[in-house]
Formats: structure tokens, sequence, C-alpha cells
């Protein structure tokens, strides 16, 4: 994909504030420190679009940004973080299944994980959220560039299995550092999107 132009465009919490939905839109998810923003920048081809390492407990936004002013990416703060007060978890909670749930241009859901670890309890409930609501999300499984082949390709047959069958044929081994599995998942998004047009 040839990226000619990403922008910022706002930051939001509740849907009066998200931007008009007049594009089709990729949201990205995943716990605290996942690598979220490095695989954002990463996919833009931009060193610090989105921004690397957020504080916990901060108030967390929804960033909204354009890219090639065709489609909406989606920064969903990160979740998971073991000392966050109850209330933040909550907050995030309702903040983010209400996106979810509202957000009518909403394509699909990049749903990073780090290939070293199992899903973690957080990350199956944000799976179980994305199959009540119905949306199609790719597992991308981050720092790929940590192990070696054979072990990644270990590590991706037992995360898919721990996910459970919407993680079957879309999970994809990714690395910001080098590059693994960019090309990969913008054919994955490019399917999709032209998949969804052609309904
Ligand atoms: P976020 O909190 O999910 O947005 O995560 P960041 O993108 O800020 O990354 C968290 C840490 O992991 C940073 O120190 C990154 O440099 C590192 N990181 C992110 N992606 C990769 C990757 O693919 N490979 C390696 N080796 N490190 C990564």
């Amino acid at each position: 994909m040839k990226i000619t132009s990403a922008e910022f465009v706002k930051s939001a919490v509740w849907p009066n504030q998200y931007p008009p939905a007049t594009m089709p839109e990729i949201a990205f998810v995943g716990r605290s420190n996942v690598g979220k923003s490095s695989l954002i920048n990463a996919l833009v081809g931009r060193k610090s679009l989105a921004k690397t390492s957020n504080t916990p407990g901060r108030t967390q936004l929804i960033n909204f940004f354009t890219v090639n002013s065709s489609l909406f990416f989606v920064d969903l703060p990160g979740y998971g973080f073991a000392k966050v007060p109850r209330s933040v978890r909550k907050d995030w909670g309702d903040m983010i299944e209400t996106y979810l749930r509202e957000r009518r241009n909403l394509a699909l859901v990049v749903f990073i994980l780090d290939v070293r670890r199992d899903p973690s309890a957080d990350d199956l409930s944000l799976r179980d959220w994305l199959d009540h609501y119905r949306i199609p999300y790719a597992a991308i499984l981050t720092k790929a560039d940590k192990l070696s082949n054979q072990q990644a390709l270990g590590r991706k047959k037992l995360i898919e299995k721990a996910m459970g069958k919407g993680a079957s044929g879309n999970t994809i081994l990714f690395s910001a550092k080098t590059r693994k599995g960019s090309e990969e998942l913008w054919q994955f998004i490019e399917r999709h999107l032209s998949g969804l047009e052609n309904r």
C-alpha cells in the first residue's frame, strides 16, 4: 500500500465527539505496551504518528487519523495495566464497548497480541466483545523479531488455539522492527475493504 498522507484528526471519548463516519475505519487495540503505536507507525511509514508509551492511569482517549484521505485509523487506548484503579478500568471498558457498538463505519479491528505471551483475561474479554458485536478482526502477533521463525510459528499455533475459531486464517506474525508482516496486514486490510464494497 502506498501511503500518500496520514494525519491526526482528533481525540474523543464519546460518540458525539467522533469525526463524522464518512470513510471506512480500521481500529487498533491491544494491551498497554504491546507495540500498538509502533505497529501503526510502521504501517503508515511514519516515525511518530501514533504516540508510543502511554502512562498508566492517565486519562486515555480514542485517537482518530486519516490515511490517504480514504480511511480512518483509530488508536484505541491500551488496557491491562495491573495498577490501574477499578474506576479507570470501568471507564476504559465503557468507552471501548460504546465505540465498538456504535461506530457504524468500523470495518475491521486490528487486535494486537505479543507473540511471546498467552492471551490475557482482558484479551479474551475483548475477543468476546468482538464476537458479540460481530466485528471482524485480524490477530496481529507482534515483536516476532524476538523469536526464531520456528518459535514464532509455534507460538502462532498456540495463540490461535487460545483465541478460538474466530482467529484461524486471520493471524499474522508481525514486527515493527523488521516490518515483517506489514505488507501482509495491508493486503488483509485491502482485501477486507474491497469485500465490503462488493457486498
Ligand atoms: P503501545 O503501548 O502498545 O503503543 O506500545 P509501543 O509501540 O509504545 O511499544 C512498546 C515497547 O515495545 C517499545 O519499547 C517498543 O520499542 C517495543 N516494540 C514495539 N514493537 C516492537 C517490535 O515489533 N519488536 C521489538 N523488538 N520491539 C517492539
